[in-house]
């Protein structure tokens, strides 16, 4: 058995790698410690390595097979005419006057360019506001343009790429001058996310929107009172989602609907308000409209009276859960001819970040619940009979309202029930009291199993983890003196600690018999963290020496999670395991069974299933007993990630891989630190249920997420993590005759702190019976959620074709229904392709998805990074799956001059471009991120001051490619990518840490072609670029294929 070759070996595409360069998918890091007394003796015959030395800095993740198509290439070839240098040189002539840094203003590279073919035929490119360009007029009167092209002018070469040319002499003056035009001075809403062709509202507060302040404002009904928020414009009525994050738009419908609820009382349903317009728009010949990926997802138009408290806060936050569907077909023909997904995306454990809203809590025990379906009582039920009664809105069974909703029995004073937090708010949290628990609150537990083997030492994996455990042991949640604490490590044999020696010198034990393993003194190994907290730091320093010199390549992690299990069990908790190598002893033994001649085949689905029932069994047994288990994965060879993280899959736990890792690289080990320490430190849930309930009528009919089904539509979660995402599908047992429907999702878990607790979250989407509704309320970003996942699991269980078949079918069904059913050219071919407005981006989202790691075709990838990638787009909230489909990508060294700084909403980002290589230029410097990775382009004709602003060298030879650590230097460009770069790590809510990669342009071949697969609007082989792509959709609809 030879391992490594499945990742190393594959066969290469000639055209794209020479022969020198790291194989796709290899480790791309020189191996750790490459002393040669370590090359000379492999661990074991085993582990032998034939994996081929890498460049350093070569891509843990190689996408090979994809042609980016002429990544400015036309340009490649020109050299800087000497007069350009001169005026470079000019340029960098001291420190720039004031009225140089006027004069030197320069519009983003991308605005300046001459416009490239493709997009001159597109009328509808987003344009610069006006008052941008006409300022520009009259604060760059000299140099006028046209000279400054003169200046520029090399050869003449009539291509797309001509307008990048003029980028030699942007980047001086970016440095030098990072002027903006006064119109940014005087208009403090242009600053920041400002999207050319995008209406005011829609930038309103950039990504940065700070929730409103609330309390006690609320409308009570019957009431004369005038309530705070029918004064002017609260920051809430700009949408219903103020907790979201995003531009959000002004809903007037819903502002109305609010007014005009007022003082009405409950006066029943009265069907959805307003007429929807549905936008109709072309997509052939434009390019995408990336902004709108940050768009609120459609209103939600309820009828005026639908929440009986008329709060702002009575409907979910789409960060908390959100619908494919604002508005909900009344029947299932409906639906069915929609060809629509219908489903919810709910992520009911999200972390709460500054500024945002944490949950209100219900603390004095008043639960109330339809007696029949269990319900919890919310903003859209009705009060009946003098409010002596409530009807449930789901099953419509009249409930008693508790009494003490009107009288508090202990003070007795009269308590006013439109006050309580669960009639105004969508999200809430319920103290439960003890009929909600079997037993007491369970205690947080961390059990860490720790590879010891050779290539876990070798890699440094054991002295980081050691470390970073140490260092986070204050940050671990400890309010009550509850959380316990245990350590096994393992190679060929099970090694315990006794963290309760008398001696405060912590005391292992060795178990060899992993026939039977047994727990020494299982009473001292799992221990309070407060009370071993010395013993345990003793352990964690000596841990890293400890095993230094080992030499075992055993690993026999079946046995320990069964040893881990054991010791857990009684309590339920969270075993950590931290992997370097393939458990290769007894039971749960696995094999190098990458064959690289089954990747891109039928069989290439069998790789990334498990291959072994152990794990999936030990999964199930730990789900019955409330026990997560969280994989973080550290593989210089194949480390089946498909087998593995089948643990966490099914006990609700969190999967993290760090392909070709090597402590020795600082990067690599801050990583791992990072997310490790962030994991340790968050508050999550534990000995968690999920349900969904939803109006009679509608059923939950299909899961998907890290959890397991334990009855019907009852999901367990031993725990919940922050920020992990849940998909559910919808579907009918009858048709709809309501007005409103309603989905309810409560989570009974344990908090971090010891209480239990019901988390309740209420969405209520108005009914339709038109279709044009229908698709006027869809909702691309949740569709797309949902798809990705049914993808990935169509690609586990079946092909990776048939899932890609499946999406790209699906969207030609959509943009076939439209046609047929919303446009005037019902039948027959058409010269364009039709969708509404709020699904213009699918087709893009969904080409994204074809050429994502998870899902796209080739023979390229190894099984371990496509199952990775599979467990994200599985598990990541809509907020981070869009960019990790659709990366952001900006232009750096033509950014505006208040972009990298710290403006009212935080750190300001340039603007977002397309995802095509167009956009880049030889001179220019680039950074794309998807949430995970993050790169810095930098290309080939990159004037020297740039390269000394940013990275302290003389020249662009003296760039080193690779993974990387931006130096931190006084210059105020370096300081302002830095800002940059941070904020790219810090924007969402997940706890992974981005890596930074530089790019040369014309460096490493396998970082570059890398980075260019995430240019999904170019060609990438064998798929479509964005327009190809379109065509193809579009002669599938008028072929009628639908
Ligand atoms: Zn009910």
């Amino acid at each position: 058995m030879v391992m490594g070759g499945g990742i190393q070996q594959r066969a290469a595409s000639p055209m794209i790698r020479p022969a020198n360069l790291p194989p796709p998918g290899s480790p791309g890091m020189p191996r750790p410690f490459q002393s040669p007394q370590i090359q000379n003796r492999p661990p074991s015959g085993q582990f032998a390595s034939q994996g081929q030395q890498t460049a350093p800095g070569s891509p843990a993740i190689n996408p090979m097979g994809f042609m980016s198509g002429p990544p400015n290439g036309q340009n490649r070839s020109q050299p800087p005419t000497p007069r350009m240098q001169h005026q470079q040189q000019q340029q960098h002539q001291g420190p720039p006057t004031s009225q140089q840094l006027h004069q030197q203003h320069q519009q983003p590279l991308h605005q300046q360019q001459q416009q490239p073919l493709h997009q001159q035929q597109h009328p509808s490119q987003p344009q610069p506001p006006p008052q941008f360009g006409q300022h520009q007029q009259q604060q760059q009167p000299h140099p006028p343009m046209g000279q400054d092209l003169g200046l520029m002018a090399g050869p003449p070469t009539p291509t797309p790429q001509a307008g990048a040319q003029k980028s030699k002499r942007l980047y001086p003056a970016g440095i030098n001058a990072y002027a903006e035009p006064p119109a940014y001075e005087t208009a403090p809403s242009s600053h920041g996310f400002q999207h050319p062709g995008v209406p005011a509202s829609h930038q309103a507060s950039g990504m940065q929107i700070q929730p409103p302040a609330h309390g006690s404002q609320f409308f009570v009904p019957g009431e004369k009172q005038a309530p705070a928020f029918r004064q002017p414009v609260p920051a809430y009525q700009q949408g219903l989602q103020p907790l979201q994050g995003q531009p959000v738009q002004p809903n007037i419908n819903q502002l109305a609907g609010q007014m005009g609820g007022m003082n009405l009382g409950n006066a029943g349903y009265g069907g959805a308000q307003g007429i929807v317009p549905l936008s109709t728009v072309a997509l052939m010949g434009t390019a995408p409209k990336i902004y709108d990926l940050d768009a609120p997802p459609p209103p939600i138009r309820l009828p005026e009276t639908a929440s009986i408290t008329q709060s702002p806060f009575a409907n979910c936050d789409p960060s908390y859960k959100r619908s494919t569907l604002n508005a909900i077909p009344a029947t299932s023909q409906l639906l069915t001819k929609s060809r629509l997904p219908f489903g919810l995306v709910i992520t009911p454990y999200r972390s709460v970040k500054e500024g945002d809203e944490p949950v209100p809590v219900v603390s004095d025990s008043i639960i109330a619940r339809c007696r029949r379906c269990r319900t919890y009582i919310n903003p859209f039920v009705k009060f009946v009979e003098g409010g002596q009664r409530w009807k449930c809105n789901m099953c419509y069974t009249l409930n008693e309202v508790p009494s003490s909703f009107d009288y508090d029995s202990q003070t007795q004073q009269p308590v006013d029930r439109w006050q309580r937090k669960e009639l105004n708010h969508a999200v809430v949290e319920y103290i439960a009291p003890t009929e909600y628990m079997i037993r007491p609150p369970q205690p947080l537990v961390y059990m860490f199993v720790i590879d010891v083997s050779y290539p876990a030492v070798q890699c440094g994996m054991v002295a980081t983890a050691a470390t970073t455990i140490l260092e986070s042991l204050d940050r671990i949640p400890n309010d009550e003196g509850r959380t316990k604490v245990g350590i096994i490590t393992v190679d060929s044999s099970i090694h315990f600690y006794n963290l309760k020696a008398a001696s405060g010198e912590p005391q292992m034990m060795v178990v060899s018999d992993l026939e039977e393993a047994f727990l020494p003194q299982p009473q001292d190994l799992l221990c309070n963290l407060s009370e071993c907290r010395p013993v345990l730091e003793a352990l964690l320093n000596r841990m890293s020496d400890m095993f230094k010199d080992t030499h075992n390549v055993g690993n026999a992690l079946g046995p320990a999670l069964n040893s881990a299990y054991k010791l857990v069990s009684p309590i339920g908790g969270k075993i950590l395991c931290l992997q370097a190598s393939l458990p290769n002893l007894e039971t749960g033994a696995l094999k190098m069974r990458e064959d690289p001649k089954l990747l891109g085949t039928a069989k290439e689905s069998t790789l990334l299933q498990s291959a072994s029932s152990f794990y999936k069994s030990l999964a199930v047994e730990c789900s019955k007993s409330q026990v997560c288990v969280d994989m973080f994965l550290f593989g210089s060879q194949y480390s089946d990630v498909a087998t593995l993280s089948c643990l966490p899959r099914f006990t609700g736990g969190s999967t993290f891989f760090y392909p070709a890792f090597t402590a020795a690289k600082s990067e690599d080990a801050l990583k791992f630190a990072h997310e490790l320490a962030e994991f340790l430190s968050q508050r999550i849930a534990l000995e968690a249920v999920m349900r969904v309930r939803a109006s009679k009528g509608l059923r939950m009919s299909a899961f998907y997420g890290n959890f397991f089904v334990r009855s019907t539509d009852l999901l367990s979660l031993p725990n919940v993590p922050r920020d992990q995402s849940y998909s559910i599908e919808v579907s009918f047992d009858d048709n709809l005759s309501i007005p409103v429907v309603c989905f309810q999702t409560a989570l009974l878990h344990t908090s971090s702190s010891g209480e239990r607790r019901i988390r309740v979250l209420t969405l209520a989407l108005p009914v339709t019976t038109s279709l044009s509704e229908l698709y006027a309320s869809a909702d691309q970003v949740a569709i797309t959620t949902l798809l990705a996942c049914k993808g990935v699991e169509r690609g586990m269980n079946a092909k990776l074709d048939d899932a890609r078949d499946a999406l790209t079918n699906k969207v030609v069904d959509i943009l076939g229904v439209y046609k047929t059913h919303m446009t005037a050219s019902s039948s027959g071919a058409t010269p364009n392709l039709q969708i509404c407005d709020n699904l213009k981006l699918l087709p893009l989202l969904t080409l994204g998805m074809l050429k994502h790691v998870g899902l796209r075709g080739g023979s390229q990838i190894p099984s371990d990074l496509r199952s990775y990638a599979m467990h994200l787009l599985s598990t990541l909230p809509s907020q981070c799956l869009i960019p990790f489909l659709h990366p952001r990508f900006y232009s750096l060294h033509d950014m505006p001059e208040h972009c990298g700084t710290i403006g009212d909403h935080g750190i300001e980002m340039p603007q977002p471009m397309n995802l095509s290589s167009e956009r880049l230029s030889r001179s220019g410097l680039f950074m794309l991120e998807d949430g995970q990775n993050i790169f810095l382009w930098i290309g080939r004709d990159a004037v020297p001051q740039l390269c000394m602003d940013l990275f302290g060298v003389p020249d662009y030879q003296s760039i080193r490619g690779g993974k990387t650590t931006l130096p931190t230097l006084e210059t105020d460009f370096n300081q302002r990518v830095n800002l940059i770069v941070g904020k790219a790590r810090e924007m969402r809510r997940t706890s992974y840490y981005s890596q930074l990669y530089i790019v040369k342009e014309d460096g490493d071949a396998a970082l570059r072609l890398w980075f260019l697969s995430h240019l999904i609007e170019d060609r990438a082989e064998p798929i479509m670029s964005y327009y190809q792509y379109l065509g193809y959709l579009k002669d599938r609809v008028n072929s009628g294929s639908f």
